[in-house]
């Protein structure tokens, strides 16, 4: 996100929702919410890649588990219902990189 933010200021929408996973992701770097399963399917989180998402971006604690394929379903499946806010594609784009800036901390 750093060096993101200042040239990409985004909608106010995507802002709070930014802020919201920051929220969300120091608290689980210092423990106070855990990875889990897969809440669609079920994997692993050892196994398969799971990442937060939030039902509601003004509970940043309110966290869901999906895998990388389910998350993906349930964006598109928000999409096509024409749930545009619910469509997050600025999340696919910018995964890479909030990877990278987690191995690096
Ligand atoms: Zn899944």
């Amino acid at each position: 996100m750093r060096g993101w933010r200042p040239s990409h200021p985004g909608s106010d929408e995507q802002r709070r929702r930014a802020n919201c996973r920051a929220y969300a992701n120091v608290y689980l770097r210092r423990g106070k919410i855990h990875r889990g399963p897969c809440v669609d399917c079920g994997v692993d989180p050892e196994d398969e890649r799971v990442e937060m998402h939030h039902p509601d971006y003004d509970h940043p604690l309110n966290v869901v588990w999906l895998c990388v394929p389910c998350r993906r379903d349930r964006i598109r499946e928000a999409a096509e219902a024409g749930a545009a806010e619910a469509a997050e594609p600025e999340v696919i784009g910018r995964k890479k990189k909030e990877e990278e800036e987690e191995a690096s901390e």
